[in-house]
């Protein structure tokens, strides 16, 4: 089990690295990478206005109950005067995804750029599964950059004792705000963290902490393990040490 989980954290590393150096610039035409974005999307001074764009397979739409707990982490960690939503939906025969769908999917269906006081953050939603991984239930895959496995975290087992706290949207709104939390460059993307809350090899760029939404587990189906009995929801909050990185992100003294 633990050689499973380590080998999909390598391969979703592994895709962030690639598909981050592959077709994404910025406004002055450099390749922009994960994490680039963060300040941006943190501050307020270039972009006071943040466009998230969702893009979803018809079937496929985000719970409103997510969409609602990402403005409300936006809104707590991030200086945005207001949060613009685009949603649209599109149809599509596939159900194995490779890095290079993805990627193809949002050159097609994405509309909106950085701009006009505007930062953009671009979320696919999609059905069916990853195709190096079924067990990924998110990546972030650009500076500005989400997809979501929904049908993967909607067929989730939730064990018969949580159901009566917990359903699939629980662990919609862990793997979403996680993804969101790379974009904010979460953990030591592009910046150095004071604090020592990173974990080791092969779980680079999260959080140590089990109650943090930035811990590796939430973007894979070992999310389960992350509930128990004294605890049955699943984390969607910055735990202090993340808190903190963003605060100092946020303020440039990182
Ligand atoms: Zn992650
Ligand atoms: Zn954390």
């Amino acid at each position: 089990m633990k050689v499973k989980i380590q080998i999909v954290l390598v391969v979703i590393l592994l895709q962030i690295i690639v598909m981050t150096n592959a077709g994404c610039f910025d406004s002055e035409s450099k390749p922009a990478v994960l994490g680039d974005y963060a300040k941006h999307y943190l501050q307020d001074s270039k972009y006071p206005k943040l466009l998230i764009e969702i893009d979803y397979v018809q079937g496929n739409s985000p719970s409103n109950q997510a969409i609602n707990i990402l403005e409300d982490k936006i809104n707590k960690h991030c200086d945005k005067q207001q949060i613009l939503i685009d949603k649209d939906s599109f149809s599509s025969s596939k159900s194995t995804y490779s890095d290079e769908d993805i990627r193809e999917l949002e050159d097609e269906h994405r509309d909106n750029f950085n701009g006009n006081e505007i930062i953009v953050a671009y979320i696919l939603y999609v059905n069916g599964r990853y195709s190096e991984n079924e067990d990924v239930l998110g990546i972030a895959y650009g500076p500005s950059s989400i997809v979501i496995f929904i049908e993967q975290i909607n067929g989730i087992n939730i064990p018969w004792w949580a159901t009566t706290f917990i359903d699939h949207t629980d662990y919609e709104k862990s793997v979403l705000v996680h993804e969101f939390g790379h974009l904010l460059a979460m953990v030591n993307i592009g910046y150095q963290s004071e604090r020592a809350h990173e974990s080791a090899s092969p779980y680079e760029n999260h959080c140590i902490h089990e109650d943090c939404v930035m811990y590796h587990s939430i973007e894979t189906v070992s999310i389960v393990n992350l509930i128990s009995r004294d605890d049955p929801i699943p984390p969607y909050d910055f735990y202090h040490d993340c808190e903190d990185d963003l605060k100092k992100l946020k303020s440039g003294d990182y």
